[in-house]
């Protein structure tokens, strides 16, 4: 593994290998992280007093002070004022996409060849890992193929920086569903996903999936098709355990893209593990998820962006049908004991803002403890990622931030993150204790 350092180069932020730092520290140096306060992704807040160690890419050891003693070789770093916290995960994003309001899904799925979204595609993972999520989960790559999957190995093997990647591939919707749409019936246009048109054809494509890297199976439950342009689920529930059958053969989970009430309870009954957006669940399809133990993705932050794409003023105008549904929905979600994801559905908005999901859990209803526990040790619980990530606990990946205030009191310190470690490499270091995001670190 690369390992990449922060420098300043005619005023951008770059990432360089470290061996090209002549003051970098060997790669085996242990670090000793001094901030000033521990959120740890589990506890009810967060405490002074605490130092976290780093050996290799791992977590060796929280305490006091006192406690932890580290011999000369160590390398300290003083995070003053700054809360430590696990690095956050993001369930749901889109990393070859770009903001609807610069170009509309069709416009990238249709005009904009594979290389320029790869080309994004890096940029987008850089500014994700440096407003410290470590860790996304990609669903989806809307049209552009497997480029996720070629991401994923050019994070892993240090091409380029970007937070961990769990990826879908091309994803699964039912034949005649999906889009883009709307041209002469006699064309075969190309697909922001994978057709499948019966039971055999989707347990085929999940497991062709499989062999081109797929680390889940995600399949549009239900989607825009009924006869007025209105959701209906799209697959049956028999269809549906069919995928999910073969996939958890695999030892790999399903999740659905579902918003009706339906869709997502033929979802549930089949098998799936995590239900994405949800806007149109009811209470007792919010019960049967908590029942079950599937995990919920709410994507508040993709409602948000969209409506205000169509000119909603947030803050000056009242909510619009659309996000007081949501709200009201969120509600139910919360009040059911169903467990949730951090999932923005980024690419929707700009890379690089997934905090904007933690301040709408916030702002929907949830406190900032819950919020940030949830983008820490809740996701990575809904992911099965908890043995090795969420948390800050000996063991466990070294995959820590720190951020300007205490993000279990005010979720908006999630915006100011001023320190990033993925598994023990650093890749964003405080700039003299100063607000190093501009103009330094463009957005
Ligand atoms: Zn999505």
């Amino acid at each position: 593994m690369r390992r990449f350092v922060l420098t300043s180069l005619l005023g951008l932020t770059a990432i360089v290998p470290a061996s090209a730092q002549s003051a970098s520290p060997a790669a085996s140096s242990p670090i000793l992280l001094r901030p000033a306060r521990v959120f740890d992704g589990v506890s009810d807040g967060s405490r002074e007093g605490l130092v976290v160690l780093i050996d290799g890419d791992r977590i060796k050891a929280i305490g006091s002070a006192t406690d932890i003693t580290v011999g000369k070789d160590a390398r300290i770093i003083d995070l003053p004022g700054l809360t430590l916290l696990p690095g956050l995960i993001d369930a749901h994003s889109h990393v070859l996409l770009h903001p609807y309001n610069e170009a509309s899904w069709d416009d990238q799925v249709l005009h904009e060849p594979l290389g320029m979204r790869v080309a994004r595609a890096t940029v987008h993972l850089r500014q994700t890992l440096l407003a410290g999520f470590t860790t996304l989960r990609d669903l989806g790559t809307e049209g552009a193929g497997y480029a996720d999957v070629g991401l994923k190995r050019a994070v892993e093997a240090g091409v380029i920086p970007g937070p961990r990647l769990l990826v879908t591939t091309r994803a699964i919707v039912g034949k005649g569903s999906y889009g883009p749409k709307g041209f002469v019936p006699e064309m075969d246009i190309i697909q922001g996903a994978e057709e499948a048109g019966n039971a055999d054809e989707l347990v085929k494509v999940v497991r062709d999936q499989i062999s081109r890297g797929a680390d889940w199976i995600k399949v549009y439950a239900d989607y825009r098709w009924g006869p007025n342009g209105e959701t209906r689920p799209a697959f049956t529930q028999e269809e549906l355990r069919r995928a999910v059958e073969v996939a958890e053969s695999s030892g790999r989970h399903v999740v659905v893209h579902a918003s009706s009430p339906e869709a997502i309870r033929r979802a549930v009954e089949a098998g799936v593990v995590n239900v994405e957006h949800g806007d149109g669940a009811t209470a007792e399809t919010f019960a049967l998820m908590a029942s079950r133990g599937v995990v919920f993705g709410p994507t508040l932050a993709a409602g948000d962006a969209v409506t205000r794409y169509r000119g909603w003023r947030r803050g000056a105008e009242s909510d619009p049908p659309r996000i007081a549904e949501k709200r009201a929905s969120f509600k139910l979600a919360l009040a059911s004991g169903v467990s949730f994801l951090n999932s923005s559905d980024v690419g929707v908005f700009t890379h690089g803002e997934n905090y904007r999901e933690l301040e709408l859990l916030v702002d929907y209803g949830m406190t900032p403890l819950q919020a940030v526990r949830t983008a820490t040790s809740g996701t990575a619980r809904g992911l099965h990622l908890q043995e090795s990530l969420g948390a800050v606990k000996p063991g466990l990946l070294a995959d820590l931030i720190a951020v300007d205030g205490d993000p279990t009191s005010d979720i908006t310190a999630t915006q100011r993150v001023r320190f990033v470690m993925k598994g023990g490499t650093v890749f964003r270091v405080p700039a003299d204790g100063a607000n190093p995001r501009t103009p330094d670190h463009p957005r």
